[in-house]
């Protein structure tokens, strides 16, 4: 009775750094960014916590954040993942239908008949806006909508786009378009149409000849990929009668946060950038763990720092997730009755490597009834070492409330 009442008030936060685990750096002593960092409060929590390691990405499935997430939050990806293009629909406020079908449409630079920007110099929202509503204007099957920056999407309103085959534009730079554009169909043919028509439409357009004066790529092409349908996934409150929130500056997990019924906390100054505002986001924390009972706090800075294989400003966002957020909710969570938190990364983006890989990650639980195991620091050797062994990221919410 008494553990009933106990679990009904309990508080849970889930604490994501995106990316932050890696191989040993030769630079480092062999070491990795979260074995050299100054972490005080990561370390307590694996003091005073369990520790192992947990599998984010499914065999064979692709190491994104969103995938990664998805698991986090409890959905077993291989069974619930459609693709990148519902989560950003989601999170922008677009409603799918049964049978549409959401592309991520990258405004890009081509050149010579090669990917030469995946991300036109980073477009402005506002400028996108401008070639989204033209390419409305010209096509007259399925829609566009403007979303941030190069990041916008493309409805497609029948199902059989689910088998069109399409790459990511930033696996491609520099490679023949032809080689890439849409395969695999009859639907296949009309998305690859699509494309190369709107290189026709786009590259003389007002905004882009604007660009060229500036001395700024031009947004001349469309890339549609990452499409997939509207996940039928329970919400957080059906599955575990948990009231969430998500605090995070990335449109996927927020789109994700969507799908599972969760609230999304705004940061003001939170970018998902190098320059991200920890301390707001720590705020923002707190304030929402007052009348939600579990909260996912996604902070994107390392996984920028890996991208860049930048050793020094990867350390410093550990340190920063750290001291700014993980310290100030260690302060505030004895105030409530019961609370357990979990301390994670979603994937590895090794300096080496620069982008994500699939290897299992380090975590630590923290908090009410949790037993304790030997381990002193949180970092990629010692979780080996948990007594928490090696588990899948999707049950992990099971394990924590108890279901
Ligand atoms: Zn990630």
């Amino acid at each position: 009775m008494e553990i009933q009442t106990i679990l009904e008030n309990m508080k849970y936060v889930i604490l994501i750094g995106d990316g932050m685990a890696d191989y040993p750096i030769p630079e480092l002593g062999e070491k990795t960014p979260l074995q050299v960092a100054n972490k005080p409060n990561m370390d307590h929590v694996a003091e005073e916590g369990a520790n192992g390691l947990l599998k984010t990405i499914p065999d064979g499935m692709e190491p994104g954040s969103d995938v990664a997430n998805m698991a986090i939050m409890g959905y077993n990806p291989k069974k619930y993942y459609t693709g990148r293009g519902p989560l950003e629909a989601a999170s922008i406020g677009i409603e799918l239908k049964k049978d549409d079908v959401a592309f991520r449409c990258n405004l890009i630079t081509v050149h010579d008949g090669r990917i030469i920007d995946f991300n036109a110099n980073h477009i402005s929202t506002k400028e996108s806006s401008k070639l989204i509503k033209t390419l409305n204007e010209h096509f007259n099957i399925g829609k566009f909508y403007t979303g941030v920056s190069y990041r916008n999407l493309y409805i497609y309103p029948d199902r059989e786009a689910l088998k069109v085959k399409t790459r990511p534009p930033h696996d491609i730079i520099g490679e023949p378009i032809e080689d890439h554009l849409p395969s695999n169909g009859e639907t296949a043919e009309k998305i690859k149409q699509i494309i190369k028509e709107s290189h026709k439409i786009l590259k003389d357009h007002p905004t882009n000849i604007e660009r060229s004066k500036k001395g700024k790529r031009p947004a001349n092409m469309i890339w549609l990929w990452g499409q997939g349908q509207k996940p039928t996934m329970k919400t957080l409150r059906e599955k575990y009668g948990l009231k969430g929130a998500t605090i995070t500056g990335v449109d996927l997990i927020k789109g994700l946060g969507v799908y599972l019924g969760l609230d999304n906390v705004n940061v003001p100054g939170a970018t998902g950038y190098l320059d991200t505002d920890y301390k707001a986001k720590g705020e923002h924390a707190i304030k929402a763990l007052q009348d939600h009972d579990i909260i996912f706090i996604h902070v994107e800075a390392p996984d920028e720092a890996g991208h860049a294989r930048n050793i020094k400003e990867k350390i410093k966002a550990i340190e920063n997730i750290d001291s700014k957020i993980l310290g100030p909710l260690l302060d505030e969570l004895p105030s409530y009755d019961s609370f357990r938190l979990t301390l994670l990364t979603d994937h590895p983006t090794p300096i080496k490597v620069g982008t994500h890989t699939p290897d299992p990650v380090p975590y630590a639980i923290y908090g009410e009834n949790i037993e304790k195991d030997n381990i002193r620091s949180y970092d990629e050797e010692s979780a080996k070492r948990g007594r928490l062994g090696l588990s899948v990221a999707w049950k992990l919410l099971d394990k924590l409330t108890g279901s």
